[in-house]
């Protein structure tokens, strides 16, 4: 589902990986992932490179090897990056055993 401001869809511009402690296992306690089994590397909103960095005491972001762009944690193309919705936990015990 697009985002009404900005018509993006989650996450945007932000890659999201399999989460290496759990491998990507949704449910575990993984402290890495918080249990979604997917980590996500958010990227500059404008050229979506992940390679950008803290400025201003963290409180913006700049895209210094590629771009150039400089945003804050309101940006909407920022805030949009973030897990989908969809992609909630699964319950711990949906998948149980069955030996038919
Ligand atoms: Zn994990
Ligand atoms: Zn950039």
């Amino acid at each position: 589902m697009a985002d009404p401001v900005t018509g993006l869809v989650p996450p945007g511009r932000a890659q999201i990986t399999q989460c290496p402690e759990c491998k990507g296992t949704p449910g575990l306690d993984c402290p890495e992932c918080d249990g979604t089994g997917k980590i996500l590397y958010r990227a500059c909103p404008r050229c979506g490179d992940i390679a950008w960095d803290y400025i201003n005491d963290r409180r913006e972001m700049a895209c210094r090897i590629s771009c150039g762009y400089r945003w804050t944690a309101n940006d909407p193309g920022w805030l949009i990056q973030r897990l989908p919705d969809t992609q909630v936990v699964a319950e711990p015990h949906a998948t149980a055993e069955r030996n038919c």
